[in-house]
C-alpha cells in the first residue's frame, strides 16, 4: 500500500530496516551518541548554526505543544488560524491557561496581513503562532511577511512546521522565527513516534513557561544539551529517524525533496484536472507536500477512497466542514516512478468511473 495521507508515510527499505536494529538501552553511550547525531542532523536540514534540535517521544502535536511552552503567561500570543492546526494551537494555549488572541480566517483563505498587523498592534504579543503548511487545505502560509510584522512590534514567530519541515524553505533569524515544531514521519520519511522542536539557542536558554513536566521545552533542551535524556525516547524509531535524515541528504536535502514532491504533485494534479476535478484553493501557494481537491458533484469520498485503495493507494478525506466536499492527496514518503505511473492511471480510472455514474 502506498500512503498518500499526510503522515505516517510509506517508509523506504532503509528506514524500515533501521527499525529492526538491536535493542539498546536509551541511557547507554550508543543511544546517547545517536541522539546527539540526530540533533545535529536536524539542525543541518536548514543549516542554521544558531539553532538547536530537541527530541521528544510523541506525535507532531506533542512537539507543537512543547514549543508552546515558550509562550508567555504575562504577554499574549497572537494565533493566526486558517485551518485545523492553527485552531489547535489556540486550543493548546487555552488548555495551558495562557493569554492568546486568535486571528480567525476562513479555512480556504490566505493570511490577511492587515488584520494580523492590527491584532499585533492592539495586543502587543510576545509571539505570533502560525502554521507553515496548513495541512487542512494544502496552503503554505508565507512566514517572511508575518515575521517582519511581528519584528516591528517586538514579537517573534512560533511555527507549526509539522508538514513542511524537510520540504519547504525555513529561515530562522531572517524570518524572525524563534522555533519550529515538526515530526519524524511526515516530510522527513521516518517512522511515527518521535517529534522535535528546532529553536534558536538563545531562545532555548531564555525563559520558558511550561505547564507540564513532560513537554517543558527548556528543560528537555538543557538535559539533551549535556548529553543526557529526561525520558525514554522510542529507541528504534530514533534509529529510523537518523536513517531518514541520511536519506534526505542523499535526496538533495530540502531542495531535492521539494523538487521530488512538486514533480509528483504535478502528475496528480494533471490526472485530476484532466478528469474534471478542481483544486480547492484558487491560488497556488507553492506548497509541495499536499493538495486538496473539490469532490466532483455526485461523487462521494468513500467512492474515491475505495477506488484508490483497490489500486493500492490510501488518499485522505477532508477535515471538519470540508469533510464532505473535499479530499486530499499528499505526496510524501517513499515512492518509485512505477508507483507514480500507477497512481496516475488509478486517479484517471477512479474519476472516470465516478464521472460515468453522475
Ligand atoms: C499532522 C499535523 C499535525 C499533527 O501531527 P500528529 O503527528 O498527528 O500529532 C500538526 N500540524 C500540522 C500542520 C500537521 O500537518
Amino acid at each position: 500500500m502506498i500512503l498518500l495521507n499526510p503522515g505516517p508515510v510509506t517508509m523506504s527499505h532503509g528506514v524500515r530496516a533501521a527499525l529492526a536494529v538491536e535493542d539498546v538501552c536509551h541511557r547507554e553511550p550508543e543511544f546517547l551518541g545517536l541522539v546527539a547525531d540526530v540533533r545535529r542532523r536536524l539542525v543541518a536540514v536548514y543549516g542554521d548554526p544558531d539553532t538547536e534540535g530537541v527530541l521528544l517521544g510523541g506525535s507532531g502535536t506533542a512537539a507543537v505543544e512543547s514549543m508552546l511552552s515558550l509562550a508567555r503567561r504575562d504577554r499574549p500570543t497572537v494565533v493566526v488560524a486558517n485551518g485545523v492546526y492553527g485552531e489547535r494551537m489556540a486550543a493548546m494555549l487555552a488548555s495551558q491557561g495562557k493569554p492568546h488572541v486568535v486571528v480567525p480566517h476562513p479555512w480556504t483563505s490566505a493570511v490577511d496581513l492587515a488584520r494580523v498587523e492590527t491584532a499585533i498592534a492592539r495586543e502587543k504579543p510576545a509571539h505570533v503562532a502560525v502554521v507553515h503548511h496548513e495541512t487542512t487545505t494544502g496552503r503554505k502560509n508565507a512566514l517572511a511577511p508575518l515575521g517582519a510584522l511581528a519584528r516591528a512590534a517586538g514579537a517573534s514567530l512560533l511555527v507549526d512546521a509539522v508538514s513542511s519541515f524537510g520540504c519547504e524553505e525555513i529561515r530562522f533569524a531572517p524570518w524572525n522565527v524563534d522555533a519550529v515544531a515538526a515530526t519524524a514521519n511526515k516530510c522527513l520519511h521516518g517512522a511515527p513516534g518521535v517529534s522535535f522542536v528546532v529553536a534558536r539557542k538563545d531562545v532555548l536558554e531564555g525563559p520558558c513557561f511550561p505547564t507540564t513536566l513532560y513537554l517543558d521545552l527548556g528543560r528537555l533542551a538543557a538535559i539533551q544539551r549535556r548529553g543526557d535524556l529526561a525520558f525514554t525516547l522510542p529507541t528504534h524509531v530514533t534509529f529510523a529517524l537518523q536513517q531518514a535524515l541520511v536519506e534526505l541528504t542523499a535526496d538533495g536535502g530540502v531542495e531535492g525533496r521539494r523538487a521530488t514532491y512538486l514533480a509528483r504533485a504535478s502528475v496528480v494534479r494533471r490526472a485530476l484536472v484532466d478528469s474534471g476535478v478542481s483544486p480547492l484553493l484558487g491560488d497556488d501557494t507553492g506548497a509541495a507536500a499536499l493538495a486538496a481537491y473539490a469532490l466532483p458533484e455526485g461523487t462521494t469520498w468513500s467512492e474515491v477512497h475505495d477506488g484508490l485503495r483497490a489500486d493500492g493507494f490510501v488518499a485522505y478525506a477532508g477535515q471538519g466542514p470540508l469533510a464532505t466536499t473535499t479530499f486530499r492527496v499528499a505526496v510524501m514518503g517513499s515512492m518509485g516512478s512505477g508507483d507514480l505511473a500507477r497512481l496516475d492511471a488509478s486517479l484517471r480510472r477512479v474519476f472516470a468511473r465516478a464521472g460515468v455514474r453522475t
